[in-house]
């Protein structure tokens, strides 16, 4: 598919080291650059600090920038995601919005790291070390240093026995609503996106509520195209955005060049049926 003709990507869903990515903006858009990347959009966890460094590397190279975010919610009890594109980082009512994102981020490493010191482990130094990591610190963070200290063999291993849902070190988290992020990004004048929803773990009927909801609240669009994505869930997303009239994303969710199920700019083109999101983009 990606040959040696040097085909113009698309990749709106990436990270930098502002939130769990390590790659700094940009050393990001250098890499995009690489991948022969036309439109780029920085979509860190609930900040969007790294924005303008993101911004001002892709000018020279005459890649156009689309500022986002990936904006942490609730839905019944899991945690959504919500991609903002677009968006003016410097709206009031978003900025308030991630002021508090980052409050209750904050406030889950001091948590986790409580849950792992009673686990027998020095949570302490932890969450200090992660709360230090990044602006939007996340536990990954964690789960990097549980690997690096050999706690774990892998960050997954992590998340599978310490810090995943149900586990010793597991915090929960009250989320800001689908509807109130919505209404945050749409104040900023961004487009808000339904990020990956196949990896909720919802039933099919679930999935359907959540798609009509999102639509109701004001949401425009739904991921569809993303990378290692199976046929399967390539179908399912393409076949929910027909049906509620969302327009289609695509990204990589790339978080770091060592990971290869989730390259830069690399996943499956839309299909035909399904409307880009891109379109709205357009100015
Ligand atoms: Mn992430
Ligand atoms: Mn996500
Ligand atoms: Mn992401």
């Amino acid at each position: 598919m990606t040959g040696a003709t040097a085909e113009p990507r698309i990749d709106l869903h990436t990270h930098s080291n502002c939130s769990d990515g390590t790659l700094s903006p940009a050393e990001l858009v250098a890499l995009a650059a690489t991948r022969n990347i036309e439109l780029l959009a920085l979509t860190d966890h609930d900040t969007m600090a790294g924005c303008d460094a993101a911004a001002a590397a892709c000018r020279p190279l005459g890649m156009r920038f689309v500022p986002g975010i990936e904006l942490t919610c609730g839905w019944r009890e899991r945690e959504i995601h919500v991609v903002g594109l677009a968006l003016d980082a410097l709206n009031p009512e978003l900025a308030a919005h991630t002021a508090d994102l980052l409050r209750l981020r904050r406030e889950r490493i001091s948590e986790i790291g409580r849950r792992l010191t009673r686990h027998g482990l020095d949570g302490a130094a932890l969450a200090e070390r992660a709360l230090a990591m990044a602006i939007a610190p996340t536990r990954m963070h964690v789960a990097r240093l549980l690997s690096a200290q050999a706690v774990v063999a892998t960050p997954q291993q992590a998340f599978d026995k310490l810090l995943g849902r149900g586990k010793p070190g597991y915090a929960p988290a009250q989320w800001p609503t689908v509807e109130h992020t919505v209404q945050c990004i749409s104040a900023a004048g961004g487009i808000a996106v339904l990020a990956h929803p196949h990896r909720y773990q919802f039933s099919h009927g679930a999935l359907r509520d959540l798609c009509a909801y999102f639509k109701a609240v004001g949401g425009a669009g739904i991921e569809v195209s993303l990378a290692g994505l199976s046929p399967t869930d390539f179908n399912r997303l393409a076949a929910l955005a027909r049906r509620f009239g969302l327009s289609g994303s695509v990204g990589s969710d790339f978080h770091e060049p060592g990971i290869p199920w989730r390259p830069l700019g690399r996943f499956a083109k839309l299909p035909d049926l399904v409307t880009p999101i891109t379109l709205r983009l357009v100015a």
